[in-house]
């Protein structure tokens, strides 16, 4: 085997690329990506300080040239022959391959009332320039979708001193990803920073420069950004006849219903113990993913059973959560001077925590968290709430034990 093509430089293609030189792979590595720059991260896009679009490159073109991966900058594959072994791209070229990664990504979700046309989107450099350079203090922006990038945004446009209104069909923003409790300590806070908030409704019409709600409330905005939510990008691996549902299906090993196919980031649904897929849409689950599948496309056979992890800065607060809290867990909260932790126990196992504090308080407390839920532990709740109780003490007994 000595051809690997990936499909997609976001985080997940570009970090298997350089995974592969680590993992020892000798053959060549050709990066397809459609986008006109540099591979780049997507966070830093809803989190400049100063309101601008930055673009924090993931590697230079020097380091791909010294791992010997060939970036195809501003190449799109437009189709791929499974039997063949051959991806086609958009500039007339193929590239034929022994080992293929997607690592598509996500798409984000049109919204499909009158006047969508005029809504951007928010998911690449090119949408944030678009949107920060014209979102200028004095004007209006309304956000359709309260989850995590539209409140990160409607947070930066706030100290910019932009009119920001959310517009969320949920009763309450933040609803999805993140602990109630957590959720409402950032409604909260947009709210004294001045965010309106429609919440429960729904979108009758964009219009020129309003956007007009189910109920008829007119809402002034300048501009528009969507930002309700993303879908797989799985056309490629659905038109190669490979099994997709919400995402590409992977096994454990993230290897597709073809052999020689892998998946891994936004675009991966991954085969779960205990039946079903789950797809994740974060940072590190793309990095995660991309270095197992790496492995596996380099002859490895490592399952991905890594406790998820994400994180968002809204105004100075940043939350972090590890691990799926769910509503039917026992939560346990301990107060920290500067931010407060919530644990979550399943059947007394600890399975996820979550932290909110001011700038970058709670992620010592997260990693220790995640190496407890790691360890596998049935803490004692009150250690757990007691802020005096060390966690690193409670690893080291639960690793002793
Ligand atoms: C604004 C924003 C803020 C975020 N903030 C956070 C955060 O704070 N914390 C967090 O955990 N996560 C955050 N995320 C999510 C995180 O960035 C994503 O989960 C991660 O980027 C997914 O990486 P990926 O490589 O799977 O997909 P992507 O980053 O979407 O990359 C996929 C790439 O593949 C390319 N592509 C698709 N089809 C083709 C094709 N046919 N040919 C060639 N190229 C193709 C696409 O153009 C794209 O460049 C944020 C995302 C956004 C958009």
């Amino acid at each position: 085997m000595d051809r690997i093509v990936i499909i997609g430089a976001g985080e997940a293609g570009t970090r298997a690329a350089f995974a592969l030189r680590e993992a020892g792979f000798a053959g060549s590595v050709a990066l397809v990506g459609s986008e006109p720059h540099l591979p780049y991260e997507r966070p830093p896009l809803s989190k400049p300080l100063d309101g601008a679009a930055k673009m924090k490159p993931i590697c230079d073109a020097e380091a791909l040239a010294a791992a010997g991966i060939d970036y195809l900058q501003g190449v799109s594959a437009r189709g791929i022959d499974p039997g063949a072994r051959c991806v086609e791209l958009n500039d007339g070229g193929a590239l034929a391959y022994d080992r293929l990664l997607l690592a598509t990504g996500a798409r984000p979700r049109r919204l499909a009332c009158p006047g969508a046309e005029r809504a951007f989107d928010f998911r690449t450099y090119a949408d944030a320039a678009a949107i920060f350079s014209r979102a200028e203090a004095g004007r209006n922006v309304a956000i359709i979708g309260g989850g995590l990038i539209g409140m990160e945004l409607a947070a930066v446009l706030r100290v910019k001193g932009v009119a920001v209104s959310v517009v969320e069909m949920a009763p309450k923003p933040l609803g999805r990803a993140v602990p109630p409790r957590f959720a409402s300590r950032l409604h909260d806070r947009h709210l004294d920073e001045g965010v309106l908030f429609h919440l429960g409704q729904g979108i009758a019409q964009i219009a020129e420069a309003t956007v007009v709600l189910a109920d008829g409330t007119v809402v002034p905005a300048d501009i528009v950004v969507g930002a309700i939510g993303v879908s797989p990008d799985v056309a490629l691996a659905e038109a190669a006849g490979l099994a997709v549902g919400n995402g590409i299906l992977t096994d454990a090993f993230l290897c597709t219903s073809d052999p020689n196919i892998f998946a891994a980031g936004d675009c991966a649904a991954v085969a779960q113990p205990g039946g079903g897929h789950m797809r994740f849409e974060s940072w590190r689950n793309a990095r995660d993913q991309a270095e197992i599948a790496a492995r596996n496309l380099a002859g490895g056979k490592e399952a991905f059973a890594v406790t998820s992890w994400f994180w968002t800065d809204q105004y100075d607060l940043g939350l972090q959560v590890a691990g799926l809290p769910q509503p039917d867990h026992q939560s346990i909260t301990r107060q920290l001077d500067r931010g407060e932790l919530e644990f979550y126990l399943d059947d007394g196992r600890l399975v996820a925590a979550a932290g909110l504090g001011l700038g970058n308080t709670v992620a010592k407390d997260i990693k220790l968290a995640e190496m407890l839920i790691a360890a596998g532990i049935n803490p004692d709740p009150a250690a757990l709430a007691d802020p005096r109780v060390n966690l690193k003490a409670l690893l080291k007994s639960a690793r002793a034990a």
